[in-house]
């Protein structure tokens, strides 16, 4: 396997976005929050963040960040944090992709227009009206909603149960839709993000890699938590962050196993040029399992 392969930037046709930085050989794409972002309750590795925007810099990686944040929160973070800025994001948990190119935010509309074949203008209300229903479900506040995402909060141990119970309710009233269950490990809440059935994060990840030329083998994904475990579980190359909760970590590695894709996760646990594998420094270490000429890159 060649995973230095010079892939040819892919040309703009049939309206695709132009692929950026025609000499990344491969594609990251990324978490933030916990991931990307040491926001957990786990000590970040001093030399993570720096060494990850020298690799950044050198062009070797072109970068994609999936999140569930929006645009805002998104451009917040990396302010805040000194991230490095990305060739794309896919926020909203997966209902929205932008290029970011020289600043500017442009959204794929092609995205768009395929996840709205799933999800009729009144899908919002609908969701509203049947979670109105669940005695204990939540609306986040307005800023966390959006055309494609809609969100509660619930107590933890009612997650997987009102998940469960909205998704038959929904199901039951025509409108076929990807629930995420999640984790704020901040506020130990239960997060619920309803989004049109086509819209995920690794559908989205998909999206990106077939209009940009980018494969299974030159592609990293990386996450740390519920919604990201399907494309951490996937076909895709994954990487979990060392900091990811014992709950994500062994429902990870049951459903990698059932679905035969043990080999393409990468379970991060330190070790890595001295770091700690939690945070960017888990990322790099997967990065370097998946691609070890990495570690020339680093350097
Ligand atoms: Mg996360």
């Amino acid at each position: 396997m060649d995973t230095m392969n010079q892939t040819e930037p892919a040309r703009k046709k049939n309206g695709k976005p132009l692929r950026p930085g025609s000499r990344a050989r491969f594609l990251l794409c990324s978490d933030l929050d916990r991931t990307l972002i040491p926001n957990g309750l786990q000590p970040e590795s001093p030399r993570a963040r720096p060494l990850l925007r020298g690799l950044v810099r050198k062009a070797a990686v072109c970068l994609v960040y999936v999140t569930g944040r929006n645009q805002a929160l998104v451009e917040e973070a990396i302010a805040q944090y000194q991230l490095p800025w990305p060739d794309a994001v896919i926020g909203d948990v997966g209902t929205r992709i932008w290029s970011t190119l020289d600043g500017k935010w442009s959204a794929w509309q092609q995205w768009e227009d395929l996840i709205a074949r799933q999800w009729p203008p009144d899908a919002p209300d609908r969701i509203a009206a049947e979670a109105k229903k669940i005695g204990g479900i939540r609306r986040q506040p307005e800023d966390r909603q959006s055309r494609f995402k809609q969100s509660y909060t619930c107590g933890l141990a009612d997650l997987d149960a009102h998940c469960a119970g909205l998704r038959s309710r929904l199901s039951d009233c025509g409108l076929e839709v990807n629930i995420i269950g999640s984790i704020d490990e901040v506020t130990d809440q239960g997060l619920i993000d309803v989004l049109p059935g086509a819209a995920t994060k690794q559908s989205a990840i998909e999206m990106v890699m077939s209009a940009w030329g980018f494969h299974h083998w030159n592609t990293i994904c990386a996450g740390d938590s519920g919604n990201d475990l399907p494309f951490l579980t996937s076909a895709l190359q994954a990487v979990l962050v060392a900091n990811a909760t014992d709950r994500v970590r062994q429902r990870a590695v049951s459903l990698a196993a059932q679905q035969g894709q043990s080999a393409n996760l990468y379970i991060a646990r330190g070790g890595f040029w001295g770091m700690n594998g939690n945070y960017s420094a888990g990322v790099l270490e997967g990065m370097a399992h998946y691609v070890p000429q990495i570690r020339n890159m680093l350097e």
